[in-house]
Protein backbone atom coordinates (compact mmCIF):
# COMPACT_ATOMS: atom_id res chain seq x y z
CA UNK A 1 0.00 0.00 0.00
CA UNK A 2 1.18 3.75 -0.83
CA UNK A 3 -0.24 6.78 1.12
CA UNK A 4 0.33 9.80 0.33
CA UNK A 5 -0.54 12.08 3.60
CA UNK A 6 -0.89 16.13 3.28
CA UNK A 7 1.50 15.96 0.51
CA UNK A 8 2.79 18.98 -1.28
CA UNK A 9 6.09 19.60 -3.33
CA UNK A 10 7.15 22.81 -4.08
CA UNK A 11 10.48 22.82 -6.67
CA UNK A 12 13.79 24.68 -6.01
CA UNK A 13 12.96 27.61 -8.73
CA UNK A 14 9.38 28.07 -6.34
CA UNK A 15 7.44 26.33 -9.09
CA UNK A 16 4.49 24.55 -7.15
CA UNK A 17 4.22 21.00 -8.51
CA UNK A 18 1.47 19.34 -6.02
CA UNK A 19 -0.79 20.21 -3.21
CA UNK A 20 -2.32 18.61 -0.15
CA UNK A 21 -2.04 15.57 -1.48
CA UNK A 22 -4.53 12.81 0.50
CA UNK A 23 -4.71 8.99 -1.57
CA UNK A 24 -4.22 5.60 -0.37
CA UNK A 25 -2.99 3.38 -3.77
CA UNK A 26 -3.96 -0.40 -3.13
CA UNK A 27 -1.93 -3.28 -3.36
CA UNK A 28 -2.71 -5.41 -6.42
CA UNK A 29 -4.72 -2.69 -8.23
CA UNK A 30 -3.64 -0.35 -11.36
CA UNK A 31 -4.33 3.22 -9.93
CA UNK A 32 -4.48 5.78 -12.76
CA UNK A 33 -2.93 9.51 -12.87
CA UNK A 34 -4.57 11.81 -15.29
CA UNK A 35 -4.75 15.35 -15.78
CA UNK A 36 -3.50 17.78 -18.54
CA UNK A 37 0.11 18.79 -19.65
CA UNK A 38 1.41 20.14 -16.36
CA UNK A 39 -0.83 19.12 -13.78
CA UNK A 40 1.59 17.26 -11.91
CA UNK A 41 1.14 13.55 -12.67
CA UNK A 42 5.11 13.01 -13.25
CA UNK A 43 5.60 14.96 -9.86
CA UNK A 44 3.32 12.66 -8.05
CA UNK A 45 4.65 9.09 -9.65
CA UNK A 46 8.52 10.71 -8.39
CA UNK A 47 7.02 10.99 -4.79
CA UNK A 48 6.91 7.28 -4.71
CA UNK A 49 10.81 6.05 -5.59
CA UNK A 50 11.90 9.81 -4.81
CA UNK A 51 13.38 10.98 -8.03
CA UNK A 52 11.80 14.19 -6.33
CA UNK A 53 11.11 14.53 -2.68
CA UNK A 54 7.76 16.04 -1.28
CA UNK A 55 8.10 18.96 0.48
CA UNK A 56 5.31 18.94 3.03
CA UNK A 57 3.52 15.37 4.33
CA UNK A 58 4.68 12.09 4.34
CA UNK A 59 4.95 9.66 1.43
CA UNK A 60 4.82 5.83 2.88
CA UNK A 61 4.80 2.78 0.96
CA UNK A 62 3.55 -0.17 3.53
CA UNK A 63 3.22 2.01 6.71
CA UNK A 64 6.65 3.26 6.62
CA UNK A 65 7.86 6.72 5.06
CA UNK A 66 9.59 6.79 1.88
CA UNK A 67 12.58 8.79 3.06
CA UNK A 68 13.50 5.82 6.17
CA UNK A 69 14.19 3.15 2.96
CA UNK A 70 17.61 2.78 1.78
CA UNK A 71 16.83 4.52 -1.70
CA UNK A 72 18.93 2.52 -4.30
CA UNK A 73 17.22 -0.84 -2.18
CA UNK A 74 13.80 0.29 -2.36
CA UNK A 75 14.30 1.52 -6.31
CA UNK A 76 15.29 -2.07 -7.08
CA UNK A 77 11.99 -2.79 -5.73
CA UNK A 78 10.21 -0.46 -7.21
CA UNK A 79 9.86 -1.34 -11.26
CA UNK A 80 9.66 2.13 -13.94
CA UNK A 81 8.92 2.44 -17.17
CA UNK A 82 8.79 5.81 -19.01
CA UNK A 83 7.87 7.34 -22.67
CA UNK A 84 11.09 7.62 -24.00
CA UNK A 85 12.39 4.37 -22.98
CA UNK A 86 15.82 4.67 -22.28
CA UNK A 87 17.01 1.37 -22.73
CA UNK A 88 20.97 1.62 -22.68
CA UNK A 89 21.75 1.70 -26.08
CA UNK A 90 25.47 0.28 -25.97
CA UNK A 91 23.64 -2.43 -24.12
CA UNK A 92 21.86 -5.63 -26.12
CA UNK A 93 17.96 -6.19 -24.72
CA UNK A 94 19.75 -8.97 -22.23
CA UNK A 95 21.83 -6.69 -20.26
CA UNK A 96 19.17 -3.90 -20.45
CA UNK A 97 16.59 -6.49 -18.88
CA UNK A 98 19.68 -7.89 -16.35
CA UNK A 99 20.73 -4.44 -15.07
CA UNK A 100 18.36 -4.81 -11.74
CA UNK A 101 18.99 -8.59 -11.25
CA UNK A 102 22.38 -8.23 -11.21
CA UNK A 103 22.16 -5.94 -8.66
CA UNK A 104 20.41 -8.01 -6.75
CA UNK A 105 23.12 -10.27 -7.27
CA UNK A 106 20.79 -13.04 -8.74
CA UNK A 107 22.43 -16.28 -10.01
CA UNK A 108 23.47 -16.25 -13.50
CA UNK A 109 20.96 -19.35 -14.75
CA UNK A 110 18.08 -17.84 -12.80
CA UNK A 111 18.90 -13.89 -14.49
CA UNK A 112 19.06 -16.13 -17.71
CA UNK A 113 15.65 -17.70 -17.76
CA UNK A 114 13.64 -14.99 -16.25
CA UNK A 115 15.18 -13.08 -19.49
CA UNK A 116 13.35 -15.90 -21.23
CA UNK A 117 10.39 -15.83 -19.23
CA UNK A 118 10.14 -11.60 -19.50
CA UNK A 119 10.27 -11.45 -23.68
CA UNK A 120 7.64 -14.29 -23.61
CA UNK A 121 5.47 -12.39 -21.43
CA UNK A 122 5.75 -9.20 -23.73
CA UNK A 123 5.36 -10.99 -26.78
CA UNK A 124 9.08 -10.97 -28.23
CA UNK A 125 10.69 -14.38 -29.18
CA UNK A 126 13.36 -14.89 -27.03
CA UNK A 127 15.84 -16.43 -29.10
CA UNK A 128 15.26 -13.59 -31.68
CA UNK A 129 15.73 -10.72 -29.44
CA UNK A 130 17.74 -11.77 -26.55
CA UNK A 131 21.03 -10.59 -28.80
CA UNK A 132 19.69 -7.12 -30.05
CA UNK A 133 20.73 -3.99 -29.52
CA UNK A 134 18.10 -1.23 -28.87
CA UNK A 135 18.73 0.27 -32.13
CA UNK A 136 17.49 -2.70 -34.29
CA UNK A 137 14.03 -2.58 -32.29
CA UNK A 138 10.79 -0.86 -33.65
CA UNK A 139 9.15 1.81 -31.38
CA UNK A 140 6.59 -0.82 -29.58
CA UNK A 141 9.61 -3.12 -29.71
CA UNK A 142 11.83 -0.99 -27.23
CA UNK A 143 8.48 -0.14 -25.32
CA UNK A 144 7.73 -4.04 -24.68
CA UNK A 145 11.52 -4.40 -23.42
CA UNK A 146 11.56 -1.28 -21.39
CA UNK A 147 8.19 -3.03 -19.74
CA UNK A 148 10.54 -6.45 -19.51
CA UNK A 149 13.37 -4.29 -17.89
CA UNK A 150 10.49 -2.37 -15.37
CA UNK A 151 9.42 -6.32 -14.04
CA UNK A 152 13.07 -7.95 -14.29
CA UNK A 153 13.75 -8.44 -10.54
CA UNK A 154 10.08 -8.80 -9.53
CA UNK A 155 9.41 -5.51 -8.09
CA UNK A 156 6.00 -5.00 -5.90
CA UNK A 157 4.78 -2.09 -7.41
CA UNK A 158 5.72 -0.87 -11.05
CA UNK A 159 5.34 2.88 -11.93
CA UNK A 160 4.67 3.88 -15.50
CA UNK A 161 4.73 7.49 -16.89
CA UNK A 162 3.05 7.48 -20.01
CA UNK A 163 4.87 4.48 -21.36
CA UNK A 164 2.59 4.70 -24.41
CA UNK A 165 2.10 7.80 -25.63
CA UNK A 166 4.75 8.26 -28.10
CA UNK A 167 2.96 4.63 -30.35
CA UNK A 168 1.26 4.36 -33.07
CA UNK A 169 -2.51 3.50 -32.01
CA UNK A 170 -1.92 -0.27 -33.03
CA UNK A 171 0.73 -0.70 -31.01
CA UNK A 172 -0.61 1.42 -28.08
CA UNK A 173 -3.97 -0.77 -28.03
CA UNK A 174 -2.08 -4.13 -28.49
CA UNK A 175 0.16 -2.78 -25.44
CA UNK A 176 -2.59 -1.66 -23.42
CA UNK A 177 -4.22 -5.07 -23.61
CA UNK A 178 -1.02 -6.76 -22.78
CA UNK A 179 -1.03 -4.55 -19.16
CA UNK A 180 -4.05 -5.61 -18.53
CA UNK A 181 -3.63 -9.32 -19.15
CA UNK A 182 0.10 -8.84 -17.72
CA UNK A 183 -1.73 -7.49 -14.18
CA UNK A 184 -4.06 -10.46 -13.83
CA UNK A 185 -1.59 -12.71 -13.97
CA UNK A 186 1.00 -11.28 -11.94
CA UNK A 187 -1.41 -8.81 -9.42
CA UNK A 188 1.22 -5.84 -9.03
CA UNK A 189 0.73 -2.17 -7.52
CA UNK A 190 0.72 -0.10 -11.07
CA UNK A 191 0.67 3.34 -10.65
CA UNK A 192 0.42 4.72 -14.66
CA UNK A 193 0.25 7.92 -15.81
CA UNK A 194 -1.30 8.99 -18.84
CA UNK A 195 -3.39 12.18 -20.77
CA UNK A 196 -5.58 10.00 -21.98
CA UNK A 197 -9.49 8.89 -20.56
CA UNK A 198 -9.32 6.34 -22.86
CA UNK A 199 -6.71 4.58 -21.86
CA UNK A 200 -7.39 5.47 -17.86
CA UNK A 201 -11.06 3.63 -18.28
CA UNK A 202 -9.49 1.21 -19.74
CA UNK A 203 -6.71 0.02 -17.14
CA UNK A 204 -7.44 1.65 -14.07
CA UNK A 205 -9.32 -0.02 -11.29
CA UNK A 206 -8.64 3.60 -9.52
CA UNK A 207 -8.54 6.48 -11.45
CA UNK A 208 -6.99 9.98 -10.04
CA UNK A 209 -7.78 13.05 -11.97
CA UNK A 210 -5.48 15.54 -10.98
CA UNK A 211 -5.31 19.66 -12.16
CA UNK A 212 -3.23 22.33 -11.03
CA UNK A 213 -1.54 19.92 -8.43
CA UNK A 214 -4.09 18.87 -6.33
CA UNK A 215 -6.29 15.69 -6.62
CA UNK A 216 -9.73 17.01 -7.90
CA UNK A 217 -11.35 13.42 -8.02
CA UNK A 218 -10.19 9.44 -7.22
CA UNK A 219 -12.68 6.27 -7.37
CA UNK A 220 -13.43 3.73 -9.86
CA UNK A 221 -14.34 4.51 -13.58
CA UNK A 222 -18.05 3.80 -12.41
CA UNK A 223 -17.99 6.41 -9.23
CA UNK A 224 -16.39 8.92 -11.63
CA UNK A 225 -19.23 8.90 -14.85
CA UNK A 226 -21.73 8.32 -12.40
CA UNK A 227 -20.94 11.45 -10.35
CA UNK A 228 -18.03 13.84 -11.72
CA UNK A 229 -17.38 16.01 -8.96
CA UNK A 230 -17.29 19.73 -10.94
CA UNK A 231 -17.40 21.09 -14.43
CA UNK A 232 -13.26 19.96 -15.28
CA UNK A 233 -14.01 16.38 -14.61
CA UNK A 234 -17.30 16.37 -16.80
CA UNK A 235 -14.87 17.92 -19.14
CA UNK A 236 -12.40 15.66 -18.87
CA UNK A 237 -14.46 12.54 -19.37
CA UNK A 238 -16.92 14.28 -21.67
CA UNK A 239 -15.99 12.03 -24.62
CA UNK A 240 -16.68 8.62 -22.85
CA UNK A 241 -19.33 7.32 -24.67
CA UNK A 242 -18.11 7.52 -28.03
CA UNK A 243 -14.37 5.96 -26.19
CA UNK A 244 -16.80 3.43 -25.01
CA UNK A 245 -18.32 2.31 -28.03
CA UNK A 246 -15.28 2.88 -29.78
CA UNK A 247 -13.21 0.46 -27.73
CA UNK A 248 -16.16 -2.23 -26.78
CA UNK A 249 -15.41 -1.41 -23.04
CA UNK A 250 -18.62 -2.07 -20.93
CA UNK A 251 -19.99 0.72 -18.37
P1 LIG B 1 2.67 16.45 -15.76
O1 LIG B 1 3.46 15.19 -15.60
O2 LIG B 1 1.26 16.32 -15.28
O3 LIG B 1 2.73 16.99 -17.16
P2 LIG B 1 4.67 17.60 -14.00
O4 LIG B 1 4.53 16.82 -12.75
O5 LIG B 1 5.82 17.27 -14.88
O6 LIG B 1 3.31 17.58 -14.82
O7 LIG B 1 4.80 19.13 -13.63
C1 LIG B 1 3.99 19.77 -12.65
C2 LIG B 1 4.43 21.22 -12.50
O8 LIG B 1 5.75 21.27 -11.97
C3 LIG B 1 4.47 22.00 -13.81
O9 LIG B 1 4.07 23.31 -13.55
C4 LIG B 1 5.94 21.94 -14.20
O10 LIG B 1 6.29 23.05 -14.97
C5 LIG B 1 6.63 21.95 -12.86
N1 LIG B 1 7.92 21.22 -12.89
C6 LIG B 1 8.12 19.93 -13.30
N2 LIG B 1 9.41 19.58 -13.18
C7 LIG B 1 10.05 20.68 -12.71
C8 LIG B 1 11.41 20.97 -12.36
N3 LIG B 1 12.37 20.05 -12.46
N4 LIG B 1 11.70 22.22 -11.89
C9 LIG B 1 10.75 23.15 -11.76
N5 LIG B 1 9.44 22.94 -12.05
C10 LIG B 1 9.10 21.73 -12.52
MG1 LIG C 1 4.50 14.06 -17.02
Amino acid sequence: MIEFINVGMTYPNGNVGLKNINLTIKESEITVFIGPSGSGKTTLLKMINRLEDNTTGEVKINGKNVKDYNIHKMRWDIGYALQQVALFPHMTVEENIAIVPELKKWKKEKIDARINELLNMVGLEPEKYRKRNPSELSGGEAQRVGIARALAADPKIILMDEPFSALDPITRANLQEDVKKLQKQIHKTIVFVTHDIEEAFLLGDKICIIQDGELVQAGTKHEIISNPKNDFVKKFIAFKNFYLKRRNISN
